[in-house]
């Protein structure tokens, strides 16, 4: 079984048969991997802002750290991103975007998960390289055909920002993604999926298999 990852309307892919495909197992790794990384930060029923999660790995990780550019032009997001060379990762933005996230920007502390999302699900190891940030509408129009590797950051980016809280039926996607400081949207999606009963065997086999996730 597949998962066709959803794009808000204004992201439509103009190719039908362009659009990239994650297999339910795959969601599952992800969610697997993704869910560790939370759990390693924060208790399942906190949230958090992506800002003060790379600040903290910043501070405590030395493989990592963040580099502030000048936003003269209020161009912001759009020339930032994560550069992953030789076991390091550096997050480089204008510090006003890490001050928005601070301050609960939904928008921000999206694309600051969805590139941590990159980092986590191993999307940089083939080669050295930058990833931009690619979510403003004029990056996605740029970057046509989408990979399967944005859509997989996407659906990361909620994974981590959310968690198990994906499962709880008593949340609707509004209320779960203002406090996961995140888009609305993509929870709405992530929750379809994770709610899916191929998602709930999936990950029933993983943890059989590798018993570290406990739902
Ligand atoms: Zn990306």
């Amino acid at each position: 079984m597949f998962i066709k990852i959803e794009q808000k309307s204004e992201h439509k892919v103009p190719k039908r048969n362009s659009r990239p495909f994650v297999s339910v197992a795959r969601g599952a790794e992800m969610f697997r991997e993704l869910l560790s990384y939370r759990r390693l930060y924060r208790d399942d029923d906190e949230f958090f802002t992506m800002g003060e999660m790379w600040e903290d790995l910043a501070s405590d990780i030395d493989e990592v750290s963040i580099k502030f550019f000048e936003d003269r032009d209020g161009e912001c997001l759009k020339r930032a991103g994560v550069i992953h060379f030789d076991g390091r990762t550096t997050l480089v933005l204008p510090q006003s975007s890490l001050t928005k996230a601070k301050r609960g920007s939904r928008f921000v502390n999206f694309t600051l998960a969805h590139e941590f999302s990159h980092v986590a699900l191993g999307h940089h190891d083939d080669k050295p390289r930058i990833m931009n940030f690619q979510l403003s509408d004029e990056m996605i129009r740029k970057n046509l055909p989408p990979t399967v590797e944005e859509y997989e950051a996407n659906l990361g980016a909620i994974f981590l920002q959310c968690g198990v809280a994906l499962f709880d039926t008593t949340l609707s996607p509004a209320t779960l993604a203002a406090r996961a400081y995140t888009e609305e949207h993509y929870v709405k999606n992530a929750m379809r999926i994770c709610r899916l009963n191929e998602f709930r065997q999936e990950l029933e086999k993983l943890a059989q298999d590798r018993p570290r996730v406990v739902l």
